[in-house]
């Protein structure tokens, strides 16, 4: 099979889909030709020559490695220009924003098999390939590290000579996976955490990392309603959305940094932290928004920029895992490695794709033009 990389060009994008690693393993039997565009790891550290290295074939055109490919390997959906480079029958796999109609009604015309690795199922066997999963880690860890770095203050309590100064109050909306290395990278950096989430199943975990678990106390068809089949968030009724405004509000209030994770899959982000609740904020501190892209879970925040409202800090910087582009590509690469594994077959390394495989029926967006998701 030839298997090709372009260079992302979506505005931002620092990732890319393999790494010397990933190649290393693809071509061990001999069975896959892997072929990547010039300069596409650049901006994840990854040089031509380090692919180049461990047998990969650099190519200098996009058109040229769209023709000569039979799998893509993308971190992102195609942009129209590259989509009109790829050829019929082409396995395309990556984030293809599958909530996105138009753009998967675009990549079916083109007569494409498309993967959208956003839409695995989150059973145990689709771990290893989890790019959600893996990229929402960095995001939680990076998240952190931006509102420490903007942050005037110390995020651990410390005892000098000079006086006592207090720990960071941080407080983390949303515990799945970003949420939760959220808490866990506050607290190594010393600060006091608490951590709210609808799913009350959560509670545990989020108290496991050393953080308090804020509780919304829910009635009976609330508990029931809050953990659905996929483990995810469902839209829950006006009245818990009032309580839950209540409670953080109050805890915002008393936070000198707030970490927002809270998504809802194809839908808009809920809105956690409304203006009055950062009017009542301390001056300094932080908000970073992990929702921004999805309409944002504080509506004051600004998609790619940092602004000061009300005195408080807020962050809205898109793709938080690209600004940590070596480590989220490695992670990433492997995630499509173990996915390619289900669909090429080990012996020939031919394509087969069974459509009675549950992560392969989750995925497929569609098969030779067909829409089947
Ligand atoms: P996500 O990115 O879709 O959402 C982030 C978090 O925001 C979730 O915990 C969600 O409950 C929370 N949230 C949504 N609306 C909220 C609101 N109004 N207020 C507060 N919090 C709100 O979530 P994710 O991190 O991708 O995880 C989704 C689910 O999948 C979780 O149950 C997770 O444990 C599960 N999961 C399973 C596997 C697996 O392989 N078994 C792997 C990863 C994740």
């Amino acid at each position: 099979m030839h298997i090709g990389i372009p260079a992302e060009t979506r505005t931002g994008e620092t990732r890319v889909a393999i790494t010397p690693e990933t190649v290393k393993k693809l071509v061990a039997k001999e069975l896959h030709t892997v072929l990547i565009q010039a300069g596409a790891g650049a901006k994840a550290s990854i040089s031509d020559a380090a692919y180049q290295e461990v047998g990969a074939v650099i190519v200098t055109d996009a058109a040229q490695l769209y023709e000569q490919s039979q799998v893509v390997l993308k971190v992102r959906g195609p942009e129209p220009d590259e989509l009109a480079h790829i050829k019929k029958n082409t396995v395309l796999i990556g984030l293809l924003e599958p909530h996105h109609t138009e753009g998967i009604e675009a990549i079916a015309r083109q007569g494409i098999t498309a993967f959208s690795m956003e839409k695995l199922p989150r059973i145990s066997r689709a771990q290893s390939m989890d790019v959600l999963s893996s990229q929402a880690n960095i995001g939680g860890y990076k998240a952190v590290i931006l509102a420490a770095n903007i942050y005037q203050r110390f995020f651990p309590m410390l005892m000098t000579a000079a006086g006592t100064v207090k720990a960071a109050r941080v407080l983390v909306l949303g515990a799945g996976v970003a949420g939760l290395q959220a808490i866990a990278t506050a607290k190594r950096l010393g600060a006091v955490i608490e951590a709210f989430d609808v799913r009350p199943a959560v509670k545990e975990q989020v108290e496991s990392l050393g953080a308090k678990f804020v509780e919304v106390p829910l009635t009976d068809e609330e508990k029931a309603k809050a953990e659905t089949a996929g483990g995810y968030a469902t839209e829950m009724s006006e009245d818990y959305k009032r309580r839950q405004g209540e409670l953080i509000h109050e805890r915002a209030a008393a936070a000198d940094i707030i970490i927002t994770t809270a998504l809802i899959p194809g839908r808009p982000a809920p809105v956690l932290i409304k203006e009055e609740t950062v009017q009542e904020m301390k001056p300094g501190s932080v908000i970073v928004d992990m929702a921004v892209e999805t309409g944002g879970n504080c509506p004051l925040s600004e998609l790619g920029k940092t602004v000061v409202k009300h005195g408080v800090h807020l962050v809205g910087m898109a793709n938080l895992p690209g600004l940590v582009a070596a480590d989220a590509s490695a992670l990433y690469a492997r995630n499509l490695l173990n996915f390619l594994n289900l669909i090429l077959d080990a012996e020939t390394g031919e394509l087969k794709i069974d459509r009675e495989d549950e992560i392969i029926k989750g995925s497929l967006m569609c098969i030779a033009g067909e829409i089947t998701n």
